[in-house]
């Protein structure tokens, strides 16, 4: 037996399906979990002590690699002076600063600790704001795990044919009206179904939860503008695209300008954040100016924010942009390439470090397509890499990420890996 088998076995005994979050099981893929016992810049070190290449990246947050020096510097610095105060800190107007800074919509900024809180409050306050109570989201579209937010979602519910979660009330589920991504006139219908009534609507702007999906020219302009002509709140998931796609994320690359962002992931550099901010006026709405309540023990935590604040300072440095999409474009010409000479349909959707490998004929532009991949296919190849040394996310239905530090033979070998896979499909 393994030691990750050996862990595993331990662990099944007292945390529910042995892991802390469900895609990290392993169950669509088939097979066990391995454990890691240390991650540095694009490698894993299994706790059988396998080195594997990583474009799991912590899904999503290390987009500078694992365990960057200067995060661990500036993580090391400030836990001499704390690991929480209660009370505010410095580096959270420090950290306030750069994303105001960075992303293009972002007047105020309220940090909480992980993406699903940032989305939750992102909701209550587009309804506080509004005084309306129902929201849109969009079929496979994840918006972490709130109750309002867990239905037709994408990541580890859809992995586990369960986009809609037990233990959501039918009347909370009434109030989230949920349709296909890249559909204008199914969210037409919406509006003209309920209308006066819809105080938000929440996307993943370029989606990345039911495999990487990216919008048609023009759809998010299309939410802008019917948004803004019923007075809905416009509301940015940006939490695995925020920093990624762009230093300001999706709404720079595309300049559009939403009112309300959710951030997580990366503004942590690898420690347990999450955020939303936008216009001043929708944000002084929170307590204690307005309303709509919301709070966090642990918000603001020096640790997490001085490595976040290390990570999007390197990252306004190296702007490494161009790179990650060169090596982007590397991983998908590979695959495209031996998929070809194989005579397997594949879809490669990348923009930058977030690709998918989809095993389909058809293009992928929504939930329905996605699911048109073979997943029995993706969980040959899946397991196929990973007995050569590469780690995709466990599951046909999650995109994958790529660090800097993935540059060079890291990349190179990356590619081989997949090639041979393919072949042997
Ligand atoms: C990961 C993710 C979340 C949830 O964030 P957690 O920190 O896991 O709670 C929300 N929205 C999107 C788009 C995500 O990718």
């Amino acid at each position: 037996m393994t030691v990750s088998d050996q862990l595993f076995e331990r662990a099944k005994q007292l945390i529910p399906g042995g892991v802390n979050s469900p895609v990290r099981a392993f169950r669509s893929v088939g097979g066990a979990p391995f454990f890691v016992k240390a991650a540095h810049g694009a490698k894993l070190t299994t706790a059988d002590g396998r080195e594997l290449i990583d474009f799991v990246c912590t899904w999503g947050p290390a987009i500078l690699g694992h365990n960057h020096p200067k995060i661990r510097a500036a993580v090391a610095e400030a836990l001499d002076r704390g690991t929480s105060f209660g009370i505010p800190n410095p580096y959270e107007v420090e950290m306030a600063e750069l994303i105001v800074r960075f992303v293009p919509s972002i007047q105020k900024v309220r940090m909480c600790n992980s993406g699903t809180e940032a989305t939750m409050s992102a909701i209550r306050l587009a309804r506080g704001f509004t005084r309306r109570d129902k929201i849109v989201k969009f079929a496979g579209c994840y918006h972490g795990h709130s109750d309002s937010l867990l239905i037709k979602a994408g990541s580890g519910a859809l992995t586990h044919g369960n986009p809609d979660s037990a233990g959501v009330p039918a009347s909370f589920a009434r109030e989230t009206i949920v349709v296909a991504y890249n559909d204008r006139a199914a969210l037409e219908a919406a509006f003209a179904a309920n209308p006066g009534q819809i105080a938000g609507v929440i996307v993943e702007p370029f989606c990345g939860n039911c495999g990487f999906i990216m919008p048609d020219a023009g759809y998010l302009q299309f939410l802008r503008e019917i948004t803004a002509k019923h007075g809905t709140v416009l509301i940015f998931d940006e939490v695995m695209t925020g920093f990624r796609i762009a230093r300001g994320g999706v709404q720079e690359r595309e300049q559009i300008t939403p009112d309300l962002t959710c951030l997580g992931k990366i503004i942590g550099g690898g420690l347990p954040v999450g955020a939303f901010g936008g216009r001043a006026e929708i944000m002084d709405q929170l307590a204690p100016l307005g309303p709509v309540y919301q709070a966090g023990t642990l918000s603001g935590n020096p640790l997490a924010m001085a490595a976040g604040i290390a990570g999007l300072k390197l990252l306004e440095e190296l702007n490494p942009y161009a790179q990650l999409d060169r090596l982007g474009r590397q991983l998908k010409d590979a695959v495209l390439a031996a998929a070809r000479a194989k005579g397997i349909p594949v879809q490669v959707p990348q923009c930058g470090s977030m690709f998918s490998i989809f095993f389909s004929a058809t293009p992928v532009r929504d939930f329905a397509t996605a699911l048109q991949g073979d997943a029995k296919v993706f969980n040959r190849f899946f397991h196929a890499c990973l007995d050569r040394g590469v780690y995709l996310a466990p599951s046909a239905y999650e995109a994958g990420f790529l660090s800097t530090a993935h540059e060079g033979a890291d990349i190179d070998r990356a590619c081989e890996i997949f090639t041979e896979s393919i072949r042997k499909l």
